[in-house]
C-alpha cells in the first residue's frame, strides 16, 4: 500500500451499485482493498464458490458475511492463470492468519472448556460488543456458580468491569427456549434447507463433470491425430505421441480432482438418516433434561444449536439469541435474587423484619432473627447484609431510614438549621444527650428526633456533661 501511494499508482474497483454501477474505476489503493485482493483466491488462479453467505441479524438486516475456507462450496485451484501460484496464496494466507493472531484481538470462539456455564464462549456483550468470560464462585454444597462478565478492558488495563450477570437463571432460560425450539416441525425446516444446499452442490459437481469431459474430448483428438499421422513420418509421430500423452495426464488429474472433491462434498441424507435427525428432535428435551446429561454434552449440544447470544444488563436482562440456521429469539429475564434469596424467605420472617425495622437496624435485626431461632430460605443463619438486601429487594418492607423519615424524623442539616447550629454542634449535643438520635444504619448514620416545644439553645459557659435536656 505505501508503495502505490509513494508511487502514486491507482487500483481499479468495479463499482457494484448506484448510477456507475458496472463501471470500472481507478483510485487509490486502501487497506481494505489489499486485505480483499489477498484474500482472494481468483488472483491465485483458482475457481471458488461460496465464499461469503448472508446471515440475518436480530434487527433484520441480513449481513454478507465470508467463511472459512473448509467451508467453501467449491474450490478448483489452478482453474485459470493466476497473478500468484496457489502455494504463495496458502503460504500469504497463512501468514495473514498469523499476523492477525499476533495483533488482533482474539474474538474466536473459545472451546467448551470443563465447568457448567453453558453459554461459554457463546456470549457477547451487548455494550461493547466483546466476548464475555466467564468465572464460578463456589456456592456453600460444592456448587459452581456461574457469572458472565465482559471485563477485558479490565484485565488489560484495569478498566472497570463493562457489565456482568449471574449465569445461572440465564443458562435455564436459554435451556427453556432450546427444548421449545428443538422441535419435529424445526428440524423439518433444518432439512429443507439442507436440502437446498445439496441442489448448489450438484451443480459444482456438474461443473466439475464438464471439465472432465472437455479434458476427455481434446485426449480423444491428440489420439485420433496420432492414429492418422503417416509412420514414415517420425518426427510429426513422435510431437502428436507427446501431445497425446500430456492430454492423457490433465485428463486423468481432472478425474482424479473430481472423484476427490466429490467425496469432500457431504452425501445427501438418507431417509434413514433424516429419520434419526428427527427422532433427536423428539428425544431432546429428555437428553437436555436429563440430570445425568454431563455439562460437557450439553455444551456440545448447544454450540450445534445456538451462534452466539448477545446479552445487556438494563432494567432486565435482554438476551437475543442467534440459531445456527439464521433465526433468532429475544429473551427477557428478571435481574435474579441472589442466591440465597431463590429459596424463598418464610413469610413469618418478613413480617417479623417488617416489625423490627420501626425500632431496630438491619445487624441488629439479624441478630435478634437469629435468636429467635430464624434461618434464610436456604438454612442459613441471617447477617446484616442478608437483611439490607431483603429490605432493599421488597417493595413491601420499606426501609427503615424511609420510615423514620415519615415519622418525621430530621437530617442532621435539617435539624441544624431549625435550631441555628453547626452540624458539628448537632453531633456534639447528641453525643451527650442534648438530642435524641435513631439509628437507621449499623454505621453509627441516623436521623434526629425533632426538638419539640423546648430545644435545647445554646449556653455558654455550662458544661455540655451538666447539662441533660432529655433525662
Ligand atoms: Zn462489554
Amino acid at each position: 500500500m505505501k508503495v502505490f501511494r509513494k508511487n502514486e499508482l491507482l487500483f481499479p474497483r468495479r463499482v457494484r451499485k448506484g448510477p456507475q454501477k458496472g463501471e470500472l474505476i481507478w483510485e487509490p489503493l486502501h487497506h481494505q482493498r489489499v486485505l480483499q485482493v489477498v484474500h482472494n483466491p481468483r488472483y491465485a488462479g483458482a475457481f471458488v464458490w461460496g465464499r461469503r453467505k448472508g446471515r440475518r441479524l436480530p434487527n433484520g438486516h441480513t449481513a454478507v458475511e465470508f467463511v472459512a475456507p473448509d467451508e467453501w462450496i467449491s474450490l478448483v485451484p489452478g482453474a485459470h492463470a493466476g497473478y500468484v501460484t496457489w502455494k504463495q496464496y496458502q503460504a500469504n494466507q497463512q501468514r495473514l492468519l498469523e499476523n492477525a493472531k499476533a495483533h488482533g484481538d482474539d474474538r474466536r470462539q473459545s472451546p467448551p472448556r470443563e465447568g457448567p456455564a453453558l453459554l461459554q464462549g457463546l456470549l457477547l456483550c451487548g455494550r461493547c460488543g466483546d466476548r464475555m468470560n466467564v468465572r464460578y464462585s463456589m456456592h456453600h454444597g460444592g456448587q459452581q456458580v456461574p457469572t458472565y462478565l465482559c471485563d477485558r478492558d479490565h484485565t488489560r488495563v484495569g478498566a472497570p468491569t463493562c457489565q456482568s450477570l449471574p449465569g445461572a437463571s440465564l443458562d435455564e432460560a436459554i435451556g427453556t427456549l432450546l427444548v421449545e425450539m428443538v422441535t419435529p416441525l424445526a428440524l423439518e425446516v433444518a432439512l429443507t434447507v439442507q436440502d437446498e444446499i445439496q441442489s448448489h452442490l450438484a451443480e459444482a459437481s456438474r461443473l466439475r463433470k464438464m471439465q472432465v469431459e472437455r479434458a476427455q474430448y481434446e485426449a480423444d483428438l491428440a489420439r485420433q491425430r496420432f492414429m492418422n499421422v503417416d509412420p514414415n513420418h517420425r518426427l510429426v509421430a513422435d510431437g502428436l505421441e507427446a501431445d497425446w500423452n500430456a492430454k492423457l495426464r490433465a485428463l486423468q488429474d481432472a478425474q482424479e480432482r473430481c472423484d476427490r472433491e466429490h467425496a469432500a462434498d457431504r452425501a445427501p441424507l438418507t431417509a434413514e438418516q433424516r429419520a434419526r435427525v428427527l427422532a433427536l428432535a423428539t428425544d431432546f428435551p429428555r437428553l437436555w433434561r436429563d440430570p445425568k446429561t454431563p455439562p460437557r454434552e450439553r455444551k456440545r449440544m448447544i454450540r450445534l444449536l445456538i451462534e452466539d447470544v448477545t446479552v445487556n444488563r438494563g432494567d432486565a436482562i435482554t438476551a437475543h439469541v442467534r440459531f445456527r440456521g439464521g433465526s433468532t429469539r429475544t429473551l427477557t429475564l428478571p435481574i435474579p435474587l441472589r442466591a440465597w434469596e431463590l429459596k424463598k424467605t418464610s413469610s413469618a420472617v418478613m413480617t417479623e423484619v417488617d416489625t423490627l425495622l420501626e425500632s431496630h437496624t438491619p445487624g441488629r435485626i439479624a441478630t435478634i432473627l437469629n435468636q429467635n431461632g430464624h434461618r434464610s430460605g436456604d438454612g442459613r443463619l441471617f447477617t446484616r447484609k442478608m437483611v439490607a438486601d431483603l429490605v432493599k429487594d421488597h417493595e413491601a418492607l420499606k426501609s427503615r431510614y424511609e420510615r423514620l423519615r415519615n415519622r418525621g424524623f430530621l437530617t442532621q442539616e435539617e435539624i441544624a438549621e431549625r435550631l441555628g447550629i453547626t452540624p458539628d454542634t448537632v453531633r456534639t449535643w447528641a453525643r451527650h444527650g442534648l438530642l435524641r438520635t435513631h439509628p437507621y444504619t449499623d454505621r453509627g448514620q441516623c436521623l434526629y428526633e425533632p426538638p419539640g416545644e423546648h430545644p435545647p439553645r445554646k449556653m455558654q459557659g455550662h458544661k455540655l456533661t451538666d447539662r441533660s435536656v432529655l433525662s
